[in-house]
């Protein structure tokens, strides 16, 4: 046993601290922390890890990283209404965790985390996916963090592991897989929140490759991909029409035909056009 064990439920924080959940800060909390240690667990072997997790909320996910061994956690949480309960945990595990109240859109973690560094959140899953996109289009490759463990709703971790001519395969397809490997491990139903938000949700966990899958320059292809599937209906070689003036000889080099739709082209093939465009 240890002093976490002997902190109260999540559901007697929540009401001692006056937690009501804010929609405007897409607040849905965890309170089952079973449900906690069995997401912390799908991030791997936290021991020697120092964890990132934004939006630690009233802690559930905190108290399951800590359980699961977490080295270190630096949480980063923008509503100073839940740092009482956060210092609580901090209590309970002392040396392990540092709050900090901040916006994780506008902060950068990496002077407080040393490596290896795994990501771990529950995210609003508007803020989860402008991060996610952030954390996967670094200038540099390994990035600073090795994994991903990262909630959002069901539709968008379907894009993130969709495959080639899949209704949901597109960009943050190509992003994830392109420099990760990248998996759902966990669904979740509404209920496992308090309040339900309308959505399903899943837990994806992306593990960054060494190099990227193929060559490409960043980006090249991310300027490609985004222009292909900006008009994801039309022939490649009018939705690429304005990336290069010979388009079409560019995309039968890769393999490609300029009649294909984006949607139904490999993310190998893909990088073989970044690479045509970017020889100029
Ligand atoms: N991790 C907790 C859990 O699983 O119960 C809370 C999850 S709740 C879906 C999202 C949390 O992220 C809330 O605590 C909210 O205040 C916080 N949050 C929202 N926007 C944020 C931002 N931009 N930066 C940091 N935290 C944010």
């Amino acid at each position: 046993m240890s002093a976490l064990d002997d902190l109260p439920s999540l559901a007697r924080v929540i009401a001692a601290h006056g937690l009501s959940a804010r929609k405007s800060l897409g607040q849905n909390f965890l309170l089952d922390l079973n449900l906690t240690s069995k997401i912390a667990r799908q991030a791997g072997d936290l021991s020697g890890c120092d964890v990132l997790e934004i939006g630690p909320g009233p802690g559930g996910l905190t108290r399951g990283l800590l359980m699961e061994g977490a080295r270190h956690v630096l949480a980063i949480e923008k509503d100073a209404r839940c740092l009482p309960a956060l210092q609580e945990i901090a209590e309970a595990a002392p040396g392990r965790l540092t709050v900090l109240n901040a916006d994780a859109l506008g902060f950068d973690p990496l002077g407080h985390l040393a490596s290896p560094i795994r990501i771990v959140a529950n995210l609003p899953y508007n803020v989860g996916t402008e991060l996610l996109i952030r954390w996967l289009t670094p200038p540099d490759w390994p990035p600073f963090w090795q994994s991903l463990t990262l909630m959002f709703q069901r539709e968008v971790a379907d894009r993130i592991v969709a495959r080639p001519g899949a209704k949901a395969y597109g960009r943050l397809a190509l992003l994830a897989q392109w420099r990760c490997d990248a998996r759902i491990v966990m669904h979740l139903p509404p209920e496992a929140f308090t309040p339900p938000p309308k959505v399903s949700s899943a837990v994806v966990h992306l593990s960054a490759l060494p190099a990227p899958r193929y060559p490409a320059d960043a980006r090249v292809l991310e300027r490609v991909v985004a222009q292909a599937f900006n008009q994801r209906r039309k022939m490649l070689r009018a939705a690429l029409k304005g990336v290069a003036p010979d388009i079409e000889d560019r995309l039968i080099a890769a393999g490609i035909k300029p009649t294909d739709r984006a949607e139904t082209v490999d993310l190998e093939r893909f990088c073989a056009l970044a690479r045509g465009v970017a020889e100029g």
